[in-house]
This record gives C-alpha cells, structure tokens and sequence, in this order.
C-alpha cells in the first residue's frame, strides 16, 4: 500500500505558461519531526515532447521539487495528499530554459537581503466552457450583460457569481499555508480578484501558482473555468491585471524621498524590459483607460489609480511604506515579473547606499 498521494506540479514551456501536473502514489517517510518535508519528496520525470519543452527524440526533463503544501484541494478525505511544486531541469542537470524559477534564485542571493515583501492581487474571469463567455453572460457574442457599475464589490444574484468557489478557493489556500489575504468581485461580471501576500521573493512566486493551481481544480469540480486572459472582452470593459505591490525594509522602515523617487526613476528607465515580463497581450489591457496608464508610457502618483506606479496614500504621508505596480497583466509569469522587479528595485538600495 502506498501511504502518499503526491501531485507534482510545473510550468510548461508555452509563451503564457501553463501549470501541468501529474500523480505519484507512493510511501514517504516523515522525518524526525514527524513531519513530510520536500526534502524527501522524489525527484521525477515528464515527457517535454508533449509540453514544448522537448523534442520526441530526446524529450525526458526532470522535475526536481522545491516546494510542498498540503492538498486542501483534494476531494478524497483520509489521503496523505500534497502538492509539490517542481523546478524543470534538462537530463545534464541545468535548468532547462523555460525554467524562471532558476533565474529568481540567483536574484534572490544577490538581493534577498534587502527584505523584499511582494503582495501580489490576481484577477481572473469565471468562464462559461460551455458558451466560452464569463459565467452568466448571454450565449451569443454580441449579447452584453447590463454595462459595468455595480459588478465591482457587488452583493447580490444579479451581479456576483461564484461567491462559494471564491470563498472555497481562499479557504484552501490558508489552510494549506498560503497566505491569501483577501478576495473581492471585480469591475465585469463574474471578474474576480484574490491578493496574496505578503511574502518573500520566492515564497510570493510559488504561492501565486499554487494558488492558481487550486482555484483550475475547484472550478473543475463546478464546472466553470478561469480565465487570465488581460482582456479578455474588448470595448467597454475592463481587463485583467496582477497588480505588484512591493517593498524593500529600507522602504518600510526609513524610506524618504530620495530613495523612493530613486526607486521610481530607475523603474522608469527600464519601464520596456518590464513591460516584456509582464504578461503576453498586455497590449490589449494597457491603454491609458480602464484604470490603466497606456503601454508606452510611464507615470506615478499618489493614489492614482491610472498610472504606472500608484504610491498609496499611506506610503505618500509617511514617505515610506510600499508601492503598487499596476502593469503586470493577469497572465503574467511571478517568477520573470518579480525578477525584474527585484533587478531595478534592489539596485536602487545599492545607489542609496554608496551615497
Ligand atoms: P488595491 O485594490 O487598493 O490596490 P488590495 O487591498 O487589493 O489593494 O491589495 C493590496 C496588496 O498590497 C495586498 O496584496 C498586500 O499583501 C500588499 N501589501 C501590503 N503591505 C505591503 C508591503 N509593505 N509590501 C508589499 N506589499 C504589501
Ligand atoms: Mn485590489
Ligand atoms: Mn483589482
Ligand atoms: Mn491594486
């Protein structure tokens, strides 16, 4: 009898990337503690033929777990069930290059002393699989629910949908130590928003795609889908972002003036190679309305819901705190996002430092 039901979860390497999983039953020890540690979780293996990560030729990539949750996902009641999630690696033993992960801890060594917080709000549009619209929509697609307006932290049948998958979603996640830490529906009909954080540069990453990872496999269960898709309905309707919100502890705890525009300026400068992390089809989500600042440009202000970088109204009075970044789109990868993030933000520190 195998005592341990292990989903092993990765990253596929398409453009926008995919979670894949597959089931290992077998029997683990726990450790001294008693406890089942991701140390003793087997590394295992996938065919990269069938995920763009290898040709049929040669298609063996090996995953090597480097975070374990309990499955709180899992509908059978009495299984030892985890969900490990997995870094790709190529049979020589580098990372293979789809593998992000890699990269964020090689950032995480050089500025992870920096104290990063990352607080990450995921929107996401409940689908329809069976008309391909937002839940609740009419069928046809030039058919529209009523415009948008009481949608947004709305109570009721006729403009929430979903409310016990999102509250299910959420539950699963705390209980599985994910720290989700509020949910709200959002500007369209059946859009919804779930924040995790605060976490550290990897932690914040790996529970974001767990936590997709939970909200697929319940909304399987409800027959719906979920949609990352930036902009998903065009014309009067909004989009689908990952707002970032950041902070350094020098930001939390001295902050000033310099440092922030500091931070802000070098953020500027590299606005494009952000902009190339954040979600493929931004394009589409990013034009200046909305409540977002248009693709080519770069702007910040306090509280201001239509610029690049929003300071919060608390971080501006106290001159220090966080900042949001509202450019990333639903669909972004955590691990490329948050590399560039820690990239141009841990610079700045360094600048303020020789100063
Ligand atoms: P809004 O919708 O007003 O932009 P939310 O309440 O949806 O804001 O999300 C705020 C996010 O900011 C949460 O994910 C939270 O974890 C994060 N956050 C709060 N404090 C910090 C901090 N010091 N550093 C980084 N992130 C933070
Ligand atoms: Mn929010
Ligand atoms: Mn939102
Ligand atoms: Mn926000």
């Amino acid at each position: 009898m195998n005592n341990c039901k292990i989903e092993y979860l990765w990253l596929d390497g398409y453009n926008t990337p995919n979670i894949r999983s597959k089931t290992k039953y077998c029997n683990i020890s726990p450790n001294s503690d008693g406890l089942i540690t991701v140390e003793s979780i087997p590394e295992w293996g996938f065919d990269g033929s069938s995920t763009e990560q290898a040709v049929g030729s040669n298609s063996d990539c090996i995953l090597i777990p480097v975070s374990i949750f309990n499955n709180t996902v899992d509908s059978v009641i009495g299984t030892n069930s985890y969900i490990v999630l997995c870094e790709v690696f190529n049979v020589d033993g580098a990372p293979h290059k789809s593998n992000m992960r890699a990269k964020l801890r090689e950032l995480d060594e050089k500025f992870g002393d920096q104290g990063f917080l990352f607080g990450i709000e995921q929107e996401y549009t409940i689908i329809n699989p069976k008309n391909s619209r937002p839940l609740g929509w009419p069928d046809h697609k030039f058919e529209y629910p009523p415009p948008q307006g009481r949608y947004y932290c709305g109570v009721g049948g006729d403009v929430a949908t979903m409310r016990e998958l999102v509250h299910e979603h959420a539950m699963a996640c705390n209980s599985a130590g994910i720290p989700l830490c509020g949910t709200n529906a959002e500007v369209m009909l059946s859009q919804w928003e779930y924040q995790i954080g605060t976490a550290d540069i990897l932690n914040i990453c790996d529970y974001l795609w767990v936590a997709r990872y939970m909200l697929e496999v319940l909304a399987e269960t409800k027959d719906v889908s979920i949609s990352l898709d930036p902009k998903l309905i065009g014309g009067d309707w909004n989009g689908s972002g990952a707002h970032i919100n950041f902070s350094t502890e020098h930001m939390r705890t001295v902050g000033g003036e310099d440092y922030i525009s500091n931070v802000i300026s070098n953020l500027e400068e590299s606005h494009e190679e952000h902009i190339n992390n954040y979600g493929i089809g931004n394009e589409n989500r990013l034009t200046g309305t909305h409540e977002t600042q248009h693709i080519s440009k770069f702007s910040y202000g306090n509280s201001d819901r239509g610029a690049s970088i929003r300071i919060p109204v608390k971080t501006a009075k106290e001159n220090k705190g966080y900042l949001e970044d509202r450019r990333p789109a639903a669909n972004m990868d955590p691990y490329r996002a948050v590399s560039k993030l820690v990239e141009t933000v841990g610079k700045s520190l360094l600048l303020v430092e020789t100063t």
